[in-house]
């Protein structure tokens, strides 16, 4: 790097698809660094030589990433200049690098981002969704109980919400939301984003998981998947108190699970009753 520049930790973004998205100040970090710490050496190899960067590499991944730091909090302190990149898009958003980042400040040393491709951000800013205010929730559990209880929790959420997900897990993920969040929820399913494939389609939750149900193509590369939030304020309470019903009408009968959950929340009794009514009777 430049002569008297204090030595620091460069968190470069790569591009999530089209090579064509690598920025210059990425390209030149990545150049002028000592060396470069990737999540995979191999993958990223590729890159490298696209833009014929000939630094040398080494790995950081989630199962080296503790004892890989300690190495490369030595070699800063002795003054080398280091760059962390991940497979593809934004370090540390879904990827390694946050014990690294935290052990590199803990020590005082600078980290200097190198902003650019992400493929949350991509997938917002074209999606149509509200975009003041959203939650990123990085990958659902894979298993169907623990997913649908993550989704349960953000049921009364009233930002954006946005998930990475796997194509083999996609159609479950659309079919658990639909029972969750109810199938008129607009979403969108970010697909294949910069690439040749690229697909973006916000739908209704039910709609999105009858076009990925009847095309075979939409279960394929990767993606993005977002939700509205709830719209208001009152949208929210009323849903927070049909969770609560319905789980209490696993064990009470109507009356009994209206008066405690128009206890516990902001709601008459009344109005609880007949919602827990509504509840019984789908
Ligand atoms: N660090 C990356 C970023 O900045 O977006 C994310 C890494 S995470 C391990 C990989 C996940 O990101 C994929 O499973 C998918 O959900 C999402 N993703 C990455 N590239 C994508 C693309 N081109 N189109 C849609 N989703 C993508």
């Amino acid at each position: 790097m430049e002569e008297n520049k204090t030595a620091s930790l460069y968190i470069v973004a790569t591009p999530i698809g089209n090579l064509s998205d690598m920025s210059q100040r990425a390209i030149d970090t990545l150049q002028e660094v000592a060396v470069i710490a990737a999540e995979d050496t191999r993958h990223s190899g590729h890159l490298l030589k696209h833009y014929s960067i000939t630094t040398p590499t080494v790995s950081l991944h989630e199962h080296n990433e503790q004892q890989r730091s300690e190495v490369l909090l030595s070699r800063l302190q002795q003054g080398e200049s280091i760059a962390l990149i991940s497979d593809a898009g934004t370090p540390l958003i879904s990827d390694p690098g946050y014990r690294l980042v935290s052990l590199v400040r803990e020590n005082d040393i600078p980290v200097v981002p190198v902003p650019g491709s992400c493929a949350l951000i991509a997938a917002l800013s074209a999606s149509g969704l509200a975009s003041d205010s959203f939650t990123f929730e990085g990958f659902l559990p894979p298993k169907q109980g623990a997913r649908q209880q993550a989704l349960q929790n953000l049921v009364a959420e009233m930002r954006t919400l946005i998930f990475y997900e796997s194509p083999r897990r996609l159609q479950a993920t659309l079919t658990d939301m639909v029972a969750v969040f109810g199938e008129e929820r607009p979403a969108c399913l970010a697909r294949e984003i910069t690439k040749l494939h690229e697909t973006i389609k916000t739908k209704s939750l039910i709609d999105l998981l009858d076009w990925v149900n009847s095309d075979a193509n939409q279960q394929r590369g990767e993606c993005v998947l977002l939700v509205e939030g709830v719209k208001q304020q009152q949208d929210a309470d009323e849903v927070e108190v049909n969770r609560v019903l319905t789980v209490l009408l696993t064990e009470l009968p109507v009356k009994r699970a209206a008066a405690i959950a128009s206890s516990l929340l902001n709601v008459s009794k009344n109005k609880a009753y007949d919602m827990a009514l509504k509840l019984q009777q789908k």
